[in-house]
């Protein structure tokens, strides 16, 4: 049996080596990018992938990578690019690449102390300062997700949970959240038993921010029924507008009621570190619980997320006593484990990797890249404002442009933006995501990209033209 594979103090040179092999082929790859995409089609993509044979080993690294830029490297989409405007991917930047190499290698787990040591503390260093950032006290906690769906999941279990210890009754709980609020909180209600009919959507006023007369009347009629409204989820940063609930006001309703509020700030989350807009979160640290995906605005790779709670006593509602992981600690050594507050087990130290960017970057640098791609999309509004041959679904908010050809009807939008997308992914020269409104649909560029210039994003919308007058 050959063990040369293994990470190991005797595969130092062979370890060195193949790190090197691959920084380079990765270097080499981001050379000779040319735009965000090379359009290949997905069925075009499936063959060469179920094509491999995983019984016949190819033995040999360059031979793999090299299969493996055929297969997938080679036509990836690159999220630097500035012509990328379509998901909420971001580029990442260097210091968490280089914490992931050591995330990866080392492999702790950050369950119990005994697998990670001092990343038990890196982690919640990290939670500490995020939670003083949201303006929590220091009765504050939270831990570390895989995204923003787990973050919400959990939150939303913690609210269930809570007010099933105040006496609810399972059946009665309603969540209530904006129309434009994330589905991850429907899929939250599901999968904690509470059933579809247990969100309530509230309407959006003309900036797509939750309507207050609405949410208001919602809160009252769920109690007049006889039902617990057991959560408010406010979202500050809509997944298409970027819209920030009015969390001040909302937070007044909830305190009225009794209600948890669950902030999702999965998108608009990075303005806690922003120099100029840390303002538009001002409500936040009034509520219960606030989710960060940190794969989104701090520039991290996936997967880096936190959910942070105001009470850390609220995270006991998902402890479980395993006697193997935290067994009775006759000696008192005391050592903390962070499994107690988590929904994962075994789980990755993705903290490392924003802590090796606050470390080198700080935060006002992080900061004010989100100021970039906020002001980058208030230029590219202002633009297109005045361009006669582009409707915009409402003023960009955070970081989206709702955008589609002007004077368009309803059936000629439906046949015709698909194709636009579609054109514009299979050129490879742009990349922009649809989405429909109130039953319309558009076009979005999710603005991500501290690189990309007003110049940059218009030539996508040129993109769109040119792609409109070759139909
Ligand atoms: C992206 C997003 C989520 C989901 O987060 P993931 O990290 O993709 O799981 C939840 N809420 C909002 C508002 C989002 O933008």
């Amino acid at each position: 049996m050959s063990t040369q594979h293994v990470f190991h103090p005797d595969q130092v040179e062979e370890y060195v080596a193949s790190m090197r092999l691959g920084v380079d082929f990765l270097a080499d790859a981001l050379r000779r990018v040319d735009g965000p995409a090379t359009g290949v089609l997905p069925e075009v993509a499936a063959k060469a992938v179920t094509d491999v044979d995983l019984d016949r080993p190819l033995g040999d690294q360059r031979a793999a990578l090299e299969e493996m830029g055929r297969l997938w490297l080679d036509d990836t989409i690159w999220f630097h690019e500035p012509s990328y405007a379509a998901h909420l991917n971001c580029p990442v930047v260097i210091p968490a690449l280089l914490a992931e190499l050591f995330v990866s290698a080392v492999n702790p787990s950050l369950d119990t102390y005994d697998q990670s040591v001092g990343g038990t503390f890196v982690e919640r260093h990290l939670i500490d300062w995020a939670a003083g950032r949201i303006g929590f006290g220091p009765g504050a906690d939270g831990i570390f997700t895989s995204g923003g769906t787990q973050s919400n999941l959990q939150a939303l279990l913690l609210a269930r949970d809570h007010a099933l210890s105040l006496g609810a009754s399972a059946g009665d709980l309603r969540i209530l959240t904006s129309r434009d609020g994330h589905f991850s909180v429907q899929k939250a209600a599901r999968m904690l038993g509470l059933g579809d009919a247990a969100v309530v959507t509230v309407a959006t006023d003309g900036d797509r921010r939750m309507e207050l007369g609405a949410l208001s009347r919602a809160l009252a009629e769920t109690t007049d029924a006889g039902m617990t409204p057991m959560a408010v989820v406010a979202t500050a940063g809509t997944t298409d507008f970027g819209a920030i609930d009015p969390l001040p006001e909302i937070a007044a309703l909830c305190e009225g009621y009794g209600t948890w509020l669950h902030v999702d700030a999965a998108y608009g989350g990075g303005l806690l570190v922003s120099p100029s807009r840390r303002s538009w979160l001002a409500g936040i640290e009034r509520a219960d619980s606030v989710t960060v995906d940190f794969h989104k605005t701090w520039f991290q790779p996936v997967s880096a997320s936190a959910l942070v709670v105001r009470d850390a006593r609220h995270l006991g509602h998902v402890t479980w006593h395993a006697d193997y992981l935290n067994p009775h600690d006759p000696h008192g050594t005391g050592h903390p484990n962070q499994v107690d507050k988590s929904l994962q087990t075994t789980r990755r130290f993705d903290a490392l990797k924003l802590w090796m960017t606050l470390r080198v970057m700080g935060p006002d640098t992080i900061g004010s890249y989100v100021d970039r791609v906020v002001d980058l999309a208030a230029e590219v509004g202002d633009r297109l404002e005045a361009d006669p041959g582009i409707e915009l679904a409402a003023r960009p908010q955070l970081s989206t442009v709702v955008l589609r050809p002007a004077r368009l009807t309803e059936q000629q939008a439906d046949v015709l933006l698909p194709v636009l997308r579609a054109r514009l992914y299979e050129s490879g020269r742009a990349m922009v995501a649809a989405t429909r409104v109130d039953g319309r649909r558009w076009l979005k560029l999710t603005l991500l990209n501290p690189l990309a210039t007003v110049d940059d994003v218009l030539a996508i919308v040129a993109e769109l033209r040119g792609a409109e007058v070759a139909r």
